[in-house]
């Protein structure tokens, strides 16, 4: 045989591992099995890491033990997969963010969203003051304190208990039952909430800030104390996955056109200052909280929750991160290919 035609061949061979691969563990045909092999796998392997520590200026959140751990994927069509802590109701803190943003898009309008806060990244810590002054649109966008903040004082609403109502129905919508607040943390929060009512007083200063500020900073502290459990968060995420329709309960939450905005503001500023390391990594939108949770989507596919309290110094959640940059890598449906670096 020539020596070319036997490089056709092998290329052919090649080419056909290929796509049988790609088949086997890509994006568009992940069995049952592998969605669980994937979760369960990365439990066990990052179960045991002891790095971080518990958010400790929201006092109560020291008290979360550490060695909780759950990681649960929900597809779009409606499917569970489950290791480790699914039950553990924890604070959503700042995973609310991305969802009281899509209540804007769906009341207000993307364009509202865009113009009101704003969509760019600060490249600061989430609770930056600094950003405020530096950026012309102040809020920067709605998934750090500021725009989160401005974002619940933007919605139309004739009293407090209407605005807290409009957020607490939609996030509860997002998880398909109805939420409950763990007061402990609304107290412990609101009763240390200096540096956020220096951000609502600097906002409102700047005419950013769309209603009282002591109201919009309540209804924030609020929302971010929403009790939810790993698997709560996994089915909020796959509503994000299936186009704004929560796959549990069939219930619209957000038009389907106004998805791709919102994972694109997760995508550069779900982990604020962590965001580039995160994208590089996972290259998956996604978004944290100081509770300990974790969302990230596979846009039309499925999304991935992880619940563990211990933080790094950004404020993200230690076997959280891995686990996800670890199903991402396994199941191949980073956005951009397949990660290979964790
Ligand atoms: N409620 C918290 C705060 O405003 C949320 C922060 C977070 O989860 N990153 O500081």
């Amino acid at each position: 045989m020539k020596s070319h035609s036997l490089h056709k061949l092998l290329g052919f061979t090649v080419s056909i591992v290929i796509s049988l691969t790609a088949v086997a563990v890509g994006a568009r045909d992940i069995t049952p099995e592998q969605y669980q092999a994937a979760v369960d796998e990365a439990f066990e392997k990052y179960k045991d890491v002891d790095e971080g520590n518990n958010a400790d200026y929201i006092p109560i959140l020291t008290k979360t033990p550490g060695d909780l751990f759950g990681v649960v994927i929900a597809t779009r069509d409606g499917k569970l997969y489950i290791a480790g802590e699914d039950k553990y109701e924890f604070s959503i803190q700042s995973v609310s963010k991305p969802f009281t943003a899509s209540l804007i898009m769906a009341r207000n309008g993307p364009r509202e969203l865009r113009e009101k806060i704003g969509v760019e990244p600060t490249g600061l810590p989430f609770n930056s003051r600094l950003a405020i002054e530096l950026y012309d649109s102040r809020s920067q966008n709605p998934l750090v304190n500021a725009g989160a903040i401005a974002a619940v004082s933007l919605l139309e609403a004739e009293s407090e208990e209407e605005r807290w109502n409009l957020v607490h129905r939609n996030i509860s919508d997002y998880a398909g039952r109805e939420l409950s607040v763990i007061e402990e943390v609304y107290k412990s929060e609101y009763e240390n909430v200096w540096g956020n009512r220096a951000i609502a007083n600097l906002l409102k200063n700047y005419g950013r800030l769309y209603s009282d500020p002591e109201e919009a900073l309540r209804v924030y502290t609020r929302q971010c104390s929403i009790g939810i459990n790993t698997r709560d968060l996994a089915i909020m995420g796959a509503t994000l996955a299936n186009e704004g329709v929560n796959p549990f309960t069939s219930k619209k939450l957000l038009d389907r056109e106004d998805v791709p905005e919102l994972l694109a503001i997760m995508a550069t500023a779900g982990f604020y200052d962590e965001s580039g390391e995160w994208m590089y990594s996972a290259g998956l939108p996604a978004k944290t909280g100081v509770g300990g949770g974790i969302v990230a989507v596979v846009p039309g596919k499925f999304a991935i929750a992880t619940f563990s309290a211990p933080l790094n110094e950004a404020g993200n959640s230690v076997r959280g991160m891995r686990a996800i940059r670890h199903i991402a890598g396994t199941l191949g449906v980073g956005l951009y290919g397949p990660n290979t670096e964790e």
